[in-house]
């Protein structure tokens, strides 16, 4: 993963802790997504996580997630705009 991918994931995080309100986590897969959002784009799970704490748990997940020595993400936390 270069820099530059990882400076992008945490703008990102950052961004979705100044709005938690507007998105929740996918209770299949732990995705952040947009409160709009009826179906998990990912994994089509119906059921969501609305409070404003699992959200923002979910981005500083998001932000600071390691990479493995291959490059490939370690938690599935994922957001999805
Ligand atoms: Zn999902």
């Amino acid at each position: 993963m270069s820099p530059a991918h990882a400076l992008k994931r945490k703008v990102l995080a950052d961004k979705i802790v100044a709005r938690s309100w507007d998105w929740q986590v996918c209770q299949g897969c732990e995705a952040l997504v947009k409160r709009t959002v009826a179906h998990c784009p990912l994994c089509h799970a119906y059921r969501f996580e609305t409070g404003t704490f699992q959200v923002i748990d979910a981005a500083f997940k998001l932000g600071a997630r390691p990479v493995a020595e291959t490059g490939a993400y370690l938690p599935r936390t994922t957001a999805i705009l």
